[in-house]
């Protein structure tokens, strides 16, 4: 922190005692004044390489509680991949708001990155980093929404919680199925906030925020080809990396058929709403009654707007090919993994049908990876309802554009919350959309996150959370 921003800080905080003691605190933090300790979190947050652990970052983050005076906890199965839990009381009147981000990231391939994916690089008003948009900055604004809760004296109806938590990216055993085994009553709330929405920006201007009511379910299946070995100088028909071959280029073409629910009608419905003429035809017909407009939208949006294109089926994509190992040898098998993402509602074992007719070759055989058990369907989280509403207008408040709820193509870890009851909803920050195909996305071979919309971000949690909770 600047002698400058430590001196304004410290204005803050003595502004916020004094008006706390009059029982007064104010709507608005001084925002310009919060910007060098987001900034300071987020950079530090980032800065902890957690793809394999999250110990130092999780003890940061209770650190950083516990100097704001907010007792934090640190629970965990796995002492290398804890959860941090920490609670603002509240007077009680209402049943609690959890905040809800997660520490771990993705690995690194470090060779792609311009500036080191751990170095939390600040460069042309952005800042670069593995996790920078998922989910630093929902911790990063999480984590800073319950200081200034805390610093400000905000009264309560509610608890806040924050769980800060391990293993979203595919240890989930660990992260929210460890606190929802062994620790749920410290984070049962009444609603959950966490990432999965998508406040996006075109051309350098916010359009519109999307708000995850729903997400898709993740099934892996897995195709293996099984044919007889031998010498590659002898070519057989049998040959498994032939049949496991055209049985994944099948995929390329085939696509299960079109599933559009309510929030995904509303979604496209709302867009068309927003979009140029020439989009909001797509939208509309992607979910018109009509098969064939319907059908040539989808073929569209899978061209031009893959993210959209996701949404209004379940997806397949073949992301894992193995076999062979020797050139002049003929293995006796091949696998494939294909990355399937279902519609809530999908009955998993027709689909299972579907790809193996699609397939058409009984050397391929198709079934899910890691078992069969099938999530229930989770009910999506009510859009007419106070959480949606409170998000709504928060984001015009903070973005001045409307929100939409929208179903995320990926999973999050709500579902195992949604189907406890509670109601959560997914947020982010504002990213361009023009980002994602340069490879800035979430996961991606790099990610950066423009320094104002993190600002502004935590002004959106801000927002959320003092219209959900402070006391009326
Ligand atoms: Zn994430």
């Amino acid at each position: 922190m600047t002698r400058r921003g430590l001196l304004s800080a410290s204005i803050v905080i003595c502004a916020a005692v004094s008006l706390a003691a009059q029982g007064a605190a104010p709507r608005q933090p001084d925002w310009k004044a919060v910007e060098d300790e987001t900034m300071r979190h987020y950079q530090a947050l980032i800065r902890f390489d957690t793809s394999a652990t999250e110990k130092a970052a999780a003890e940061y983050i209770k650190q950083a509680l516990d100097q704001a005076g907010i007792p934090a906890q640190i629970l965990f199965k796995d002492p290398e991949r804890p959860n941090v839990v920490a609670r603002l009381k509240g007077a009680g009147r209402k049943r609690p708001l959890l905040l809800l981000g997660h520490i771990d990231t993705v690995t690194v391939d470090a060779s792609k990155w311009r500036f080191p994916p751990f170095s939390a690089t600040r460069d042309g008003g952005f800042v670069y980093g593995r996790g920078a948009i998922d989910d630093k900055d929902n911790l990063t604004a999480a984590i800073e929404t319950m200081v200034l809760l805390k610093r400000y004296a905000v009264p309560l109806d509610r608890d806040v919680i924050l769980l800060a938590e391990s293993g979203e990216e595919g240890a989930s055993n660990l992260g929210i199925g460890y606190m929802m085994a062994e620790h749920y009553p410290e984070i049962d709330a009444e609603y959950c906030i966490a990432e999965g929405g998508d406040t996006i920006r075109e051309r350098g201007e916010v359009r519109y925020a999307t708000v995850q009511v729903t997400e898709k379910v993740v099934r892996g299946v897995e195709l293996t080809a099984r044919g007889i070995s031998g010498h590659g100088s002898v070519p057989l028909k049998s040959n498994p990396i032939a049949h496991l071959g055209s049985a994944v280029g099948k995929f390329a073409a085939w696509q299960p058929s079109l599933r559009i629910d309510e929030t995904t009608g509303t979604y496209f419905r709302r867009l068309a709403m927003l979009a140029s003429p020439e989009q909001a035809k797509y939208y509309r017909d992607v979910i018109s009654p009509d098969p064939k407009l319907a059908t040539a939208a989808a073929d569209w949006l899978f061209e031009h707007e893959p993210r959209h294109a996701s949404m209004v089926r379940t997806s397949v994509s073949p992301n894992i090919f193995t076999g062979g190992y020797r050139s002049n040898v003929i293995p006796s098998e091949a696998k494939a993994r294909l990355d399937v993402r279902m519609v809530p509602g999908e009955d998993a074992a027709a689909l299972l049908d579907q790809i193996r007719k699609a397939i058409d070759d009984p050397a391929v055989e198709v079934q899910f990876a890691g078992g069969s058990g099938q999530r229930p369907p989770v009910p999506a989280t009510r859009s007419d309802a106070e959480l949606f509403k409170s998000i709504e207008a928060a984001v015009a408040a903070v973005y001045q554009v409307p929100a939409i709820p929208s179903m995320s193509t990926y999973a999050t870890d709500m579902w195992p919350l949604r189907a406890r009851g509670m109601q959560c909803a997914g947020i982010g920050s504002a990213i361009d959309l023009e980002d994602q195909s340069k490879g800035f996305g979430m996961h991606s071979d790099q990610e950066r996150l423009l320094e104002s919309e993190l600002h502004r971000f935590v002004r959106l949690n801000w927002e959320i959370v003092t219209g959900l909770a402070r006391a009326r």
